[in-house]
């Protein structure tokens, strides 16, 4: 794999802008490209040509017009809700998830399954991925040929131009050529990357980032990280391999972790590290469930909304180590927000943000975090399959941008085929 070029290039940046644009119609539909300048701080000449350009992609449409005082009507522009189909799937450790948007971003139809993290060769991933996304198509009554692609959220370290998860360590991962064994089972192009990236994309279009230029989401699963949003845009680092916080050493000679090393921010803030805390606090608690993270999870949030002191000490714990772990990156990134996201932090909700906020205060420099707002997920489905999906959406963008006789040297790998791809 080549070395990604430091510099920003026109292209990036009219990419960046093709985004940017497209973002804001589906927040705002209808809307003209008069708003579309003010709102994007481009020139009302670039977002004529961008919005020329979502209109020959038949990714929008001219829906009318509205009178402008005492000027000339302004023509509007909406999303094609019907404009073709995205596909988000988030494969973690404890589930399988598919969804499948239109245009808009709106959930047309779900499929997937509950998964113990102990089915996970790859063959029974790709089996139970395939038939997911078989699935929704079938489901949403869709012509396959209206699937413009489907991301794919895989855990673990991957390498998007190869399609190869490199390294997922709470499966054992090594090397395994995801993209490929999807390919053969599923028509659509594919476009794979990792939790992390899939919610700090989701927030940056859709969420608690979107209009900000500097972000933290901090995805509390099965296993932990940081997904960041650096000056507007998606920080993958040289090897995408960017917000591994959950592997940032949090206790010096601590827990062992599965990548090798001890101490790791993950093995006292996960879901298998929260059960840890727990076992600490209660060995015999009725709220372990033994091997079953997701009902343990959800036992200890109820547990914390009845007031049960065992459940409200694991979360205050937790909360702890958290805190000292958000604060190193509050004093890092100096974010304007930092997103708490992913199935751990919704089961917990309120408790949880009110109980970080205040151990992250003890940590933190004053002065970035004056400058920091923590908050949940404001997303109310889930933020990997739509993130996912936007990788997807993205990648239709780009596609498209190379039909159009751009050199094509983008590090997304569309896989598969799709009929009428210009
Ligand atoms: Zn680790």
């Amino acid at each position: 794999m080549g070395a990604p070029s430091v510099k920003r290039t026109s292209r990036d940046i009219r990419t960046a802008n093709r985004y940017e644009v497209l973002r804001q119609i589906i927040a705002e539909s209808p809307t003209s490209r008069q708003e579309l300048a003010a709102a994007t701080g481009l020139s009302l000449a670039t977002v004529a040509t961008l919005v020329g350009e979502l209109l020959d992609l038949g990714m929008i449409v001219e829906v009318g017009f509205e009178d402008s005082a005492g000027g000339r009507p302004r023509g509007l522009v909406a999303v094609d809700a019907a404009g073709g189909v995205l596909i988000g799937v988030d494969l973690a450790e404890t589930y399988v998830r598919v969804e499948l948007f239109d245009l808009a971003l709106n959930v047309l139809a779900r499929a997937g399954e509950e998964t113990s993290p102990g089915e996970n060769r790859p063959e029974r991933v790709v089996d139970r991925v395939a038939s997911a996304v078989g699935s929704v198509v079938e489901r949403a009554g869709i012509d396959a040929a209206r699937v413009l692609g489907a991301g794919v959220s895989v855990p673990g370290q991957v390498d998007r131009a190869t399609g190869v998860s490199e390294y997922a360590p709470n499966w054992d991962w090594h090397d395994v050529p995801l993209l490929d064994l999807l390919a053969e089972r599923i028509p659509h192009p594919l476009y794979l990357d990792n939790p992390l990236r899939a919610c700090a994309v989701a927030e940056l279009w859709f969420g608690a980032a979107r209009g900000r230029g500097d972000a933290v989401v901090v995805n509390l699963g099965t296993g932990v990280g940081a997904g960041l949003v650096l000056g507007g845009g998606v920080h993958r680092g040289v090897s995408n391999s960017a917000g591994e916080w959950g592997h940032t050493t949090l206790v010096l000679d601590g827990r062992p972790c599965h990548c090798g090393h001890h101490g790791c921010v993950e093995t006292y803030t996960g879901a298998p590290g929260i059960m840890l805390n727990l076992r600490e606090v209660s060995p015999h608690s009725p709220l372990l469930r033994p091997d079953d993270q997701t009902a343990t999870v959800d036992a200890l949030a109820r547990g914390v909304a009845s007031g049960d002191p065992v459940a409200v000490e694991v979360l205050e714990d937790t909360a702890r180590y958290l805190g000292a772990g958000i604060a190193g990156l509050i004093n890092l990134f100096n974010p304007e927000v930092v997103v708490l996201s992913s199935w751990v932090a919704a089961a917990f909700g309120e408790p949880l943000l009110d109980a970080v906020r205040e151990a992250v205060t003890r940590h933190a420099l004053r002065r970035p975090l004056a400058a920091t707002r923590i908050v949940l997920s404001p997303i109310p489905t889930d933020p990997v399959c739509l993130g996912a999906a936007t990788f997807a959406l993205e990648g239709a963008l780009q596609a498209a941008r190379r039909g159009t006789g751009t050199r094509a040297d983008t590090p997304t790998r569309a896989r598969g085929s799709r009929a009428g791809t210009p």
